[in-house]
């Protein structure tokens, strides 16, 4: 039997798949993080861990342990850091976290990695680390590492846009436990979200600049960007059932 995750592997069985196979390896890497009165604080976890699975059963691939923190929540994409429960990891930790794990696994031959990001706010963290990564790989004299990032919601297309917003996409930023983070989990998880408790308040309104400490004012008090009233299990199975697809053909370009 072909094991996708990691961690029910036995060193042997991985050993045995990096060498024969040159598999893909891919490191989902979310927050722990308030997703408003609906949605559990692993809401960034289990969505691009769920998209790992789906996508490594495809292709034949590994699925790490999903890293569990991730970079501090921002008012204008998450809320912001101060909501009780949203665990985060200074810049400098999540860089060091990410590029030590891209490089034990490096160490061991795995040769394609994919980061897949669950939380707008590691985008760049990510970066950093793989570019850390990839340079104390070429000063071992390994030059063949190739590392893929993506965010699973980058992949969303307009088709799908569409089914999730008839009336219009406000900001990809205000989707904070909004319509399709919600529809993703009530496909899901369904047992996870609290549905009597799913709001329907106004989007939020920001100002263009961002001051430091945060502003409190124009964060709904619910740490909900923007309403997710129209979420449904539906078009959260839309969403995996385009995004998916379009991920594993993706990948197959990138690691041709
Ligand atoms: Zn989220
Ligand atoms: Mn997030």
């Amino acid at each position: 039997m072909k094991r996708i995750k990691l961690a029910d592997m036995t060193w042997m069985e991985f050993d045995a798949r990096v060498r024969d196979e040159n598999p893909i390896v891919l490191l989902p890497v979310g927050s722990t993080e308030q997703h408003g009165p609906h949605l559990p604080l692993s809401t960034d976890v289990i969505l691009p861990e769920a998209v790992s699975m789906l996508v490594a059963e495809a292709l034949g691939a590994i699925v790490m342990p999903a890293v569990p923190f991730g970079y501090k929540s921002q008012p204008k994409t998450g809320g912001g850091n101060h909501f009780p429960g949203t665990i985060s990891l200074d810049a400098s930790t999540l860089i060091a976290v990410l590029r030590d794990v891209v490089n034990e696994l490096a160490r061991h031959g795995v040769r394609k990695v994919v980061l897949m990001d669950g939380h707008m706010e590691n985008q760049w963290f990510i970066t950093e680390a793989i570019d850390l990564a990839l340079r104390d790989q070429r000063r071992e004299g390994i030059t063949d590492l190739r590392v893929v990032k993506l965010g699973y919601w980058e992949f969303i297309n307009a088709e799908t846009e569409a089914v999730l917003f008839p009336d219009g996409l406000l900001s990809w930023a205000l989707e904070h436990a909004a319509v399709m983070e919600t529809s993703v989990m009530l496909h899901l998880r369904p047992d996870l979200v609290r549905a009597d408790a799913i709001p329907n308040n106004p989007p939020a309104d920001f100002p263009l600049y961002d001051i430091f400490p945060f502003d409190l004012a124009p964060i709904p008090p619910d740490g909900v960007l923007s309403s997710p009233a129209s979420a449904t299990a539906e078009k959260g199975r839309h969403v995996l059932g385009q995004v998916v697809p379009d991920i594993v053909s993706a990948l197959g370009k990138a690691f041709a």
